[in-house]
């Protein structure tokens, strides 16, 4: 129901040279192919046929309109026969969605028997596609080419990445990031260009001073707040030494209070993320650690310590993964465990994980936190599912963003009785040592935004929508072909500055 609203065109390229009765044909297996992609039930998002361009006039205004209409999150185009790609030219100068290239054919297999000069006038994606391809490359125009045939499932999957990767980018580029507070002071890799990022990624990102966030919390009513602590009663386990606890209660109360106020802001200024920063609390009661783990779990976007990328790259990331079953959470690296082949990278905070993760109902609990200087705040406390996942993080360059992806692996944690936060604990591939140098050589954050469900695909697919570099840790990863790649793209984005 997520992606209910939006939908991708699909666009079949010819030309008038095979005369009307091919004209029809394409028509008709454009239709079939549309209605047959639709009922696989594979798709996230519906397709709308929007009919066979055969000149350059006829491109030009289906593009303009995939523009217009902003329901329309993507284009998918597919030349069934020959389509000469000069008339592709100004249409795609103007194409500002993105777009997937689909080479796929009518009929699945060669008709040995039957094939003659007329079916070959009519069922030519092997070379139109070619053709297009070319223009699109010439054009240096960033696309997904899904190479398979239109009723196997295995090119319908990466059609349907393509799809909510288009959705977050549709999502993210009226998305709103507030940040309560700057940058954590001094830190570095948290910052950034965010008039770049708004050029370049979508977002916009706002500040609001604490103060009338704190105005907003102190209007929510007691009888807001009971109807919320009742909700987490139900939803969390509480143990029995807190639940009759005068303390334990009043945080939680004042718990409420701020979720409810800081929905509500977020909510009265259309944002759709933010950040806070714990050194920017004055007037409220207790770090926001409940609140938080809550609001990401429906899909708001968080970064602590100001950090607005990856506030804004954890929303895309939920908002991509939307029905999906095993859950992301922004996470941070804690501490590190040695142990040989398992060493390992405990994933934490001081209060902010997502309990979209947890592998079991999360505690409800109230501990003191030595920092920031306010009182106990309450927060949940749970482990990770196990399970493989990916981790990522945008950082600027300077001339750039760099999104960096590593593959990891959540193994079994243990209980932390004397740390009562919630917790994943993750071996990185191809293995710590690789994969924790990697991403330091790549110059990644400390915070990343973490997926069970999302594959390396779909980051893939939305850096290249986005235009912006991406590297992969994973599996095949080794630090000598991984640094030559980071120096080699540091070549290329020099000269990529100077040709756009
Ligand atoms: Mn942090």
């Amino acid at each position: 129901m997520a992606f209910e609203n939006y939908e991708v065109w699909f666009v079949t390229g010819a030309q008038l040279l095979y005369g009307g009765d091919a004209v029809t044909s394409v028509d008709a297996h454009s239709n079939e192919i549309v209605k047959g992609l639709n009922d696989s039930g594979n798709l996230p998002v519906k397709i709308i046929y929007k009919g066979t361009v055969n000149t350059a006039r006829e491109v030009t205004a289906a593009f303009k309109a995939a523009n217009n209409e902003d329901k329309c999150i993507g284009v998918i185009t597919w030349m069934h026969t020959f389509s000469p790609a000069k008339m592709w030219i100004h249409g795609l100068q103007e194409l500002k969605k993105p777009l997937l290239h689909f080479h796929t054919q009518f009929n699945k297999e060669i008709p040995w028997e039957t094939m003659d000069m007329d079916f070959m006038n009519l069922n030519q994606s092997a070379h139109g596609d070619r053709e297009f391809g070319h223009m699109v490359t010439r054009m240096r125009k960033n696309r997904k080419v899904v190479v398979g045939h239109w009723k196997e499932e295995k090119a319908q999957s990466k059609i349907a990445i393509w799809m909510r990767v288009s959705a977050g980018w549709a999502d993210a580029q009226d998305m709103l990031i507030i940040r309560f507070g700057d940058q954590m002071n001094n830190v570095a890799v948290t910052d950034g260009d965010k008039v770049e990022a708004e050029i370049r990624l979508g977002y916009h990102v706002d500040y609001y001073p604490i103060a009338n966030l704190v105005a907003t919390i102190n209007e929510v009513t007691e009888i807001e707040v009971s109807a919320l602590v009742a909700i987490y009663k139900k939803e969390y386990s509480v143990n029995d030494e807190q639940k009759n606890d005068a303390h334990f209660n009043r945080q939680v109360i004042e718990a409420a209070k701020t979720e409810i106020g800081l929905r509500r802001f977020l909510e009265e200024k259309g944002a759709k993320a933010f950040t806070t920063n714990f050194d920017d609390l004055a007037g409220i009661d207790q770090l926001p650690g409940l609140a938080c783990q809550r609001l990401m779990a429906e899909g708001y976007g968080f970064g602590a310590e100001g950090d607005w990328k990856t506030a804004s790259l954890y929303r895309t990331m939920w908002f991509m993964g939307q029905g999906m079953e095993k859950g992301c959470s922004f996470l941070e690296d804690y501490t590190l465990n040695f142990d040989g082949e398992k060493s390992a990278i405990l994933q934490a905070h001081m209060l902010e994980v997502c309990p979209l993760i947890a592998e079991h109902k999360p505690k409800l609990e109230v501990h003191p936190l030595g920092i920031g200087g306010k009182n106990d705040p309450a927060r949940l406390v749970f482990t990770s599912k196990e399970g493989p996942g990916i981790a990522a993080t945008i950082i600027d360059m300077g001339n750039r963003f760099r999104l960096i992806v590593n593959k990891v692996n959540c193994i079994k944690s243990k209980d932390l009785p004397k740390l009562p936060v919630a917790s994943s604990l993750w071996i990185p591939e191809p293995n710590f040592e690789v994969g924790a140098a990697a991403w330091i050589l790549a110059g990644g954050t400390h915070h990343t935004s973490f997926s069970y469900d999302l594959t390396v695909e779909y980051l893939e697919d939305y850096a290249e929508i986005a235009g912006i570099e991406m590297v992969v840790i994973d599996n095949e990863t080794t630090l000598r072909e991984f640094k030559k790649e980071l120096r080699m793209n540091e070549v290329y984005y020099l000269l990529n500055k100077s040709l756009s």
